[in-house]
């Protein structure tokens, strides 16, 4: 059993949509003979560029494989410091600090989360590049983003693990910046087991990439001819035979979620003590996650195990990268250094969020949100 399937009558955290097509799908990759790469793995990468409005798909092992890669074939290393938002998921910063280049961590904005463009633009100087996340399935803001880099002359890659289908104003998340990465693991939109995507037009890059998944084989892949230090990143065809079901279902995937996400909305109005996730005009979500945000009054982590108790499971999210310790320990980074970043990874608490969870199901969560949060108000009084 997964870590997520949900609970007899519970309610899950997350939970993958796997039909019968999927696991047609992989049996019959079983079957092929092919397990390693193959034309499965070529048919998910056309299918996720057209999905990032980009020429090149090179399916990789995780996202974070995908973002090592890029990071890598953008010959960001040593000597190298990188903006990155500390709201994120470790795996942004991991992926440059592998090659030994040190984060700037940059604040971001209050509304979304996302990366602010003025504070990038602050440091904008110091830095060679910019990771860049769409946090939760909210597209960062591009334009502004885009002006940014393009003044400083930096490489930015376009952290979308979160965002696959996303659109701001119609240009797709993945196409941002120098090259983009989509992500697969179970809580995703779309999943492939464990996997990962890099999409860019930009035709040398890919090349790069496509080499260094496969041990730094040269072009041609043939057997043993080595022509940089590569990695084992490929995907394997049982995973890309499951991302290629799993892709074509992307629309109604993210329509389902888009209507949990509205159902949540709609009941969270009623609580004074939440806010819930803003979307910006012109954007078109592709829902991960569905964060909400508690008053200051309210203490988050009391809420949490009172959800607990309730059966309702929940996550605080994100955690600030930046204070984590493994990074506190190398570059004696602390509190009270990015302010909106802090606030938000105090305050935020994500709630139960799939495909599949019912309006009866929203309810239950609403209510036993509502009866941790006047539970404290009583206590308060
Ligand atoms: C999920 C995720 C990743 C990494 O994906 P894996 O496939 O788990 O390696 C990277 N960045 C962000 C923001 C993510 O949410």
């Amino acid at each position: 059993m997964s870590e997520a399937q949900p609970l007899l009558d519970g309610v899950a955290m997350s939970a993958p949509q796997i039909e019968d097509a999927d696991i047609e799908a992989v049996t019959e990759a079983l079957r092929s003979g092919t397990l390693g790469l193959g034309p499965r793995a070529e048919a998910f990468e056309v299918a996720c560029a057209v999905v990032a409005g980009v020429r090149h798909g090179v399916a990789v092992s995780s996202g974070t494989a995908g973002l090592h890669l890029i990071v890598r074939a953008l010959g960001i290393g040593a000597g190298d410091r990188v903006a990155t938002p500390s709201f994120t998921f470790a795996a942004s910063v991991n992926a440059f600090m592998y090659e030994g280049a040190e984060p700037v961590f940059v604040d971001v904005e209050p509304d979304t989360g996302n990366i602010d463009p003025a504070a990038l633009d602050a440091v904008g100087g110091d830095v060679s590049a910019a990771m860049v996340v769409d946090v939760f399935g909210h597209p960062a803001t591009w334009d502004g983003l885009t002006e940014v880099v393009t003044r400083h002359d930096m490489r930015a890659i376009d952290d979308s693990c979160e965002a696959i289908g996303a659109t701001w104003r119609g240009r797709r998340c993945g196409s941002f910046g120098d090259a983009g990465a989509f992500a697969f693991y179970p809580n995703k939109q779309i999943t492939t087991g464990e996997g990962g995507m890099i999409v860019t037009d930009d035709e040398g890059l890919a090349r790069r990439c496509r080499s260094l998944r496969n041990q730094g084989r040269g072009a041609m892949g043939s057997w043993l001819d080595h022509e940089a230090l590569g990695f084992n990143y490929r995907m394997d065809e049982l995973s890309a035979a499951l991302g290629v079901a799993q892709i074509s279902r992307l629309d109604a995937f993210l329509e389902a979620r888009a209507t949990v996400a509205r159902r949540y909305t709609e009941r969270l109005a009623g609580l004074d003590a939440v806010r819930s996730p803003v979307v910006r005009p012109g954007v078109r979500m592709s829902w991960f996650v569905y964060v909400i945000r508690l008053d200051p009054v309210v203490d988050r982590d009391r809420v949490l195990r009172s959800l607990a108790d309730r059966g309702v499971p929940s996550r605080t999210y994100f955690p600030a990268v930046h204070l984590q310790p493994y990074i506190r320990e190398r570059f004696a980074t602390r509190e009270g250094s990015l302010p909106v970043t802090e606030d938000l990874a105090r305050r935020s608490l994500a709630l139960p969020f799939h495909n599949r969870l019912t309006e009866a199901q929203v309810e239950r969560v609403v209510e036993a949100l509502r009866g941790a949060i006047d539970e404290q108000a009583s206590l308060r009084r």
